[in-house]
């Protein structure tokens, strides 16, 4: 046993973990970081270059926690003296009348957030890349963007080691005997003892707690990636975030290009959806054809000059049955917070949840409203009008 009594014990450096670390480690916690991959892996839900950072949501609460949220990532940015969030605008388009574009401008305008309904011709006039629109209703958001996910957690995670946290890499977590007078860690080959223990490891939060039975599924996802020969067409200062809402009933969207093409970067596309259901540690990492064929088909139809995905990769989510988060203490001991189950939509969160982690941790309260994200609250099964992720 290790006799070291840690302020902290982060357990995944992923997107929240390595937020987490950050905010404790600033604050002058002394943290521990275990992290069961090597930092930057592409196994969970954080990697990739891209991720949609956005106020529109259809629940108010969400687009209230984004105000911190953009600022947060405004302060990493001028911390740090990298640029990690590039604002783009985004239009999200249905068919007339669809009902998640309603409710989102309710939740928007709630939220004193600007937004404004565009014809399918304005939306053909501003971005003609798109093709087949004139029919649509639109809504615009200006201060719509996105992250560079990888750069974020790698920042976060830098500048919590900067403040004096120890990050730990291929070092799996066991089990957590919170039982203990001191909650402690069992790692393959050691123990570690800290006063709170953060639990924030994506996909595996729910192997890690089995004891509590969160409802997390784990479920696998797949992004397309084009390469367009007019590239400059799709840079973030001439192409939006965009969001379509298909008569289908899915949620196709799409982020500029980014990154550089070799490193397998390019426009990043995508349905959202409840993908097949896998376990993190067996997902199939080879993504499927029909998948391909089918982004491929709406692109045709849709922004035809993109011509063919180049390549495409796998992602994970970890959905609630509402598709909200869980930020909470464990039910039996408090010393236990979790934050888990991002539901495919979370990354934009992340400064954010570092920040009230560190909060809890340090105070066993935040002054952020996160009731809706408790474990005990009433899950519903998430129904009605469907809903946006990323
Ligand atoms: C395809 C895709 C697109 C998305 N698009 C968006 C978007 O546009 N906008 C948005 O806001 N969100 C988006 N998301 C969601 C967002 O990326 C996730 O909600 C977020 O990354 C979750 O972060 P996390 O820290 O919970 O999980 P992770 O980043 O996976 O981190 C968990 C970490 O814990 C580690 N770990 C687990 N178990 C253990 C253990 N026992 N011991 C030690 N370490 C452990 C893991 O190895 C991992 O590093 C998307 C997700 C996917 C998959």
């Amino acid at each position: 046993m290790n006799t070291h009594i840690y302020d902290a014990i982060v357990i995944g450096a992923g997107g929240m973990g390595s937020a987490a670390a950050y905010h404790l480690a600033k604050s002058g916690a002394d943290v521990l970081v275990l992290e069961q991959f090597q930092r930057g892996h592409k196994f969970g839900s954080s990697h990739g270059e891209t991720r949609i950072i956005r106020f529109f949501y259809d629940k108010p609460f969400y687009t209230e926690l984004m105000k911190t949220a953009y600022a947060e990532w405004r302060d990493l940015e001028s911390v740090s003296g990298k640029s990690l969030l590039f604002i783009t605008g985004s239009v999200g388009f249905g068919a007339k009348g669809n009902p998640y574009g309603r409710a989102t401008k309710q939740s928007l305008d709630a939220a004193g957030v600007e937004s404004e309904w565009w014809n399918g011709t304005q939306l053909a006039n501003r971005f003609p890349q798109f093709q087949g629109v004139e029919d649509m209703d639109v809504l615009w958001q200006k201060d719509t963007g996105f992250l560079r996910a990888a750069a974020c957690t790698t920042t976060h995670l830098q500048l919590a080691e900067k403040h004096g946290a120890t990050v730990r890499e291929e070092t799996p977590v066991t089990e957590i005997n919170w039982q203990a007078d001191v909650p402690t860690i069992q790692t393959e080959n050691n123990q570690f003892q800290g006063r709170k223990i953060v639990v924030t490891a994506g996909a595996w939060a729910g192997i890690l707690l089995t004891e509590l039975d969160l409802p997390l599924t784990v479920t696998r996802q797949q992004v397309c990636y084009y390469q367009p020969t007019d590239i400059e067409r799709f840079q973030p200062d001439r192409f939006p975030v965009f969001v379509e809402s298909t008569p289908d009933g899915e949620f196709i969207y799409g982020i500029p290009a980014f990154g550089a093409f070799d490193a397998g970067g390019g426009l990043k596309i995508a349905r959202h959806g409840r993908g097949e259901t896998i376990s993190p540690d067996t997902p199939d990492r080879t993504p499927d054809p029909d998948y391909i064929a089918h982004i491929d088909a709406y692109v045709q139809e849709r922004i035809p000059e993109l011509g063919k995905a180049t390549h495409a990769e796998v992602c994970l989510y970890t959905e609630t049955p509402d598709e909200d988060f869980i930020i909470d203490a464990h039910p039996q001991c408090a010393n236990v917070l979790i934050a888990a189950g991002f539901s495919g939509h979370g990354f934009k969160f992340c400064a954010l949840v570092g920040r009230i982690m560190s909060e809890l941790v340090r105070n066993g309260e935040t002054g952020f409203d996160i009731h809706p994200f408790r474990i005990d609250r009433e899950q519903k099964i998430s129904s009605g009008i469907p809903r946006l992720q990323g």
